[in-house]
């Protein structure tokens, strides 16, 4: 499409789309207004800005339309695994088996923001015993009780080990409730001794070796349970062929991120990117369709960049975005203040690394699992963001603090203090719960504070 970008209202988007169909646009399966998907309660889109693309309502609807896909693969006699917690690493081996659909029950950290806190989910972790002291996750345990936001998997898998606190206690809970867990273990990454043999890992983090053997015996644990509930075993052949599958994702990522992130003009806005990004932890359920939506936005960014569209201006502040914000409303908000995202860690960024092909295939998963951000510790996770923040020219860190989530305790300090250090950038640490509302003029306050000191650092 070859329209200036802007940002527009759910509503606008609804005019939009009956124009477009006039004109016989066509859609996919998935597709429609995007409006329809507030009478299921998703109430926060009413609040969101959209980009104006074709490709961008094809990744909102696909989005939306997760718990129908995956209702409909069970009803197509595929079977379900609930993978919890390593965030990309066991959906590569699923996909691999034709007959699995691997997701998150993690993902429902966000309905409390979508729904607006209507959908009872947190009362009934409350219920539980999992309070506020929790990060959003406990959301997961409500969705598990009601059985109402994705079908109750037929696996369910969990790393634990140098798991967050909050998850552990979490999924322990899921647990006693009489959903069994596959637990498997992740050890912390540590550094090699002088003496033990290191392995350089995704991400440029390394490991001795003992270690990516570990982890790779407690994966073959876990793919000899997804090859007994898909009646299938898993060859070396076919596992390699799903990474090459789930490299070609992050291919398409690292394009897309890296044109989104270096073009003059910011070509796709903060929120999309961050759902886009999201895809590649589990392909939103679908792994063909997530990647013909991830060529439709590159398509249309490419688009963009060739004619020199795209938003704000040239000189928006460049910021790099640590953590997920529990409100997706606060990516508009960034752009709203005069900012733009120029590189990203949610907390998966071993889900955007290419998978290694040169070694046996379940060596280069126990690679990728141990090259997670959050198994080691945050010194090493703030000199992956120092070498990040170089790479994409970014010009001040903020780093968004989960409410509840253990890690946030300290690791903004610490990245903090690496990053300005190292890249002497100012570093804004703000709190995001699930929804901003009440305190938004304050949150902007803080984002335009920031944009102003790095509009004054320029003209120093
Ligand atoms: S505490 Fe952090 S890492 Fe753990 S579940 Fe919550 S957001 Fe994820």
């Amino acid at each position: 499409m070859n329209e200036a970008p802007r940002q527009i209202t759910l509503r606008e988007w609804d005019d939009r789309y009956e124009r477009l169909q006039t004109r016989g646009v066509r859609q996919p399966v998935y597709g429609g207004p995007l409006g329809r998907h507030v009478a299921d309660g998703d109430t926060r889109l009413l609040k969101l800005r959209y980009d104006s693309s074709l490709a961008a309502l094809r990744l909102w609807n696909f989005l939306l339309t997760e718990e129908d896909r995956l209702r409909a693969a069970r009803d197509a006699g595929k079977k379900l695994v609930g993978t919890m917690k390593d965030l990309g690493t066991v959906p590569v081996m699923a996909y691999s088996l034709d007959n699995l659909v691997a997701f998150y029950p993690d993902g429902a950290w966000w309905i409390p923001c979508v729904m607006e806190v209507n959908s009872g989910l947190l009362q009934i972790a409350d219920s539980l015993g999992i309070d506020e002291s929790f990060c959003p996750v406990r959301a997961m345990l409500g969705a598990f009780v009601t059985g109402t936001h994705f079908p109750i998997p037929d696996l369910l898998t969990c790393s634990v080990g140098a798991t967050c606190d909050d998850f552990s206690a979490i999924a322990q809970r899921l647990n006693g409730l009489g959903h069994p867990i596959l637990w498997w273990e992740i050890p912390h990454r540590r550094a090699p001794e002088v003496e033990e043999e290191a392995v350089q890992l995704p991400g440029d983090f390394s490991a001795p070796k003992g270690q990516i053997e570990f982890v790779q015996s407690e994966l073959e644990r876990v793919k000899t349970a997804l090859e007994d509930l898909a009646g299938q075993s898993l060859g070396a052949e076919a596992l390699a062929g799903g990474i090459a599958k789930a490299n070609h994702v992050r291919w398409l990522l690292a394009q897309l991120r890296h044109l989104a992130f270096t073009a003059t003009l910011c070509p796709m806005p903060a929120l999309e990117m961050l759902i886009a990004e999201m895809l590649a932890i589990h392909f939103c359920s679908d792994q063909d369709e997530t990647i013909v939506v991830l060529q439709e936005l590159l398509e249309e960014v490419n688009l963009r960049v060739a004619a020199g569209t795209g938003y704000s201006s040239a000189d928006a502040a460049r910021v790099f975005w640590v953590n997920p914000v529990a409100d997706l409303q606060v990516m508009n908000f960034l752009e709203d203040c005069g900012g733009r995202i120029c590189g990203t860690e949610y907390l998966f960024a071993h889900a955007l690394d290419p998978i290694p092909q040169t070694v046996p295939p379940m060596e280069a998963l126990a690679q990728i699992a141990l090259a997670d951000p959050m198994v080691g510790s945050a010194a090493d996770r703030a000199v992956r963001i120092v070498a990040e923040v170089r790479r994409f020219g970014a010009e001040a860190v903020i780093v968004s603090r989960i409410p509840g989530a253990s890690h946030c305790a300290l690791e903004g300090e610490i990245i903090g203090e690496i990053v300005r250090q190292e890249c002497g950038l100012p570093v804004l640490e703000i709190e995001v719960p699930p929804l901003t509302d009440a305190m938004s003029p304050t949150l902007r306050t803080r984002l335009e504070a920031l944009v102003e000191t790095v509009e004054n650092r320029r003209s120093r």
